[in-house]
């Protein structure tokens, strides 16, 4: 029997328990097609297949790369990417049914040159990032038909609301953003209206499918913001050095967890019994609730868990100390 003292450290581990209860909430929560799960929170087509196996059969992505993977794994029925592209010349060419965001005649041009023949117009509802002005989302779904695509609907992703801390506030301003888009797809037409994530599931009732992909794996972040998910994915790291407190001085531990193998936008990760005083490169310091040694396992919790499983190559899936399975990150790159 493979444990996880058999594995070499860092290593991405998922507890399959957590896990599954998290696909099951998620699918009795939003079942079948009202969930369209975002595979860039974990890059992995095993865990995707899970998914579908789970009743969600339609995927988000947001590179070309995780459209051709999943397209590859046979997970291609319908895949949304969800994301401006200006080189779509490797989707045309999927066996896969390929819908693509656009939102200027840029876009909408490298759909066409690419042989992509479905779109969504990405709308910007108040996030500064993607999407076109609510106004402007009829014109370009216009254009899109003239020029012989299919306008499947409109997307529009809230995504500085999902971890605000008052779930009122949230539930409020999530409702004025998805106003904005259901104006927009008043003039756009089509069947879909695409938007939400993880931190608005449960709050956004205006759209037809949901783009959550964190819950499957959740991190300390959207705990923090009061998801109701569990823990799946820690980083499994070895206590490599131990200073004993000394002459009023505090003890500490450092662990081989550094910021290589964490995404650390959201802060710090966590240990638990354990307080995290800070990450370098390769290394975790930490000041443990009660003593440990060179050589103990430690169970790192990621504060973000997408940049997480992007540097990993492979992640293995455990129960308690037995590694199950290991599965290849193979959604990575671009
Ligand atoms: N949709 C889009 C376009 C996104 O960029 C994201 C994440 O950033 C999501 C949905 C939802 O992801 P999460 O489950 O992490 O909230
Ligand atoms: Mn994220």
């Amino acid at each position: 029997m493979l444990t996880v003292h058999d594995l070499t450290t860092p290593a991405l581990l998922v507890d399959v328990d957590a896990l599954d209860a998290n696909l099951a909430d998620m699918a009795a929560a939003l079942p079948g097609p009202r969930l369209r799960p975002h595979v860039k929170a974990h890059k992995t087509t095993s865990l995707a297949a899970r998914q579908a196996a789970a009743g969600h059969t339609g995927f988000t992505c947001a590179t070309v790369r995780e459209v051709e993977g999943m397209a590859a794994a046979g997970l291609g029925a319908d895949l949304l990417l969800a994301n401006e592209v200006l080189d779509a010349r490797r989707l045309g060419v999927l066996d896969a049914r390929v819908t693509l965001a656009v939102d200027s005649e840029e876009t909408l041009r490298a759909a066409v040159d690419g042989g992509v023949r479905e779109v969504l117009v990405d709308v910007n509802v108040g996030l500064p990032r993607c999407g076109i002005a609510p106004s402007r989302a009829g014109w370009l779904a216009d254009r899109a038909r003239a020029a012989g695509l299919t306008v499947r609907g409109v997307m529009g992703y809230e995504g500085h609301l999902m971890m605000l801390d008052d779930v009122a506030e949230r539930g409020r301003l999530t409702q004025e953003c998805m106003e904005r888009l259901l104006a927009a797809h008043a003039d756009v037409g089509g069947e879909v209206v695409s938007g939400g994530g993880t931190g608005t599931y449960a709050l956004n009732t205006w759209v037809t499918e949901v783009q959550a992909g964190s819950y499957a794996l959740m991190d300390t972040a959207y705990t923090a913001a009061g998801l109701p998910f569990r823990q799946a994915l820690t980083v499994l790291g070895t206590v490599i050095s131990v200073t004993a407190p000394a002459g009023g001085m505090p003890g500490w531990a450092v662990a081989d967890v550094g910021l290589k193998a964490l995404g650390m936008d959201h802060g710090n990760p966590a240990v638990p019994d354990a307080q995290v005083w800070f990450c370098s490169d390769e290394h975790l310091t930490f000041a443990p609730d009660a003593p440990v040694a060179v050589g103990d396992r430690v169970r790192v919790v990621p504060a973000h868990v997408d940049p997480t499983m992007a540097m990993h190559e492979r992640v293995h899936l455990v129960r308690g100390d037995e590694v199950l399975d290991t599965w290849a990150v193979d959604l990575r790159g671009w």
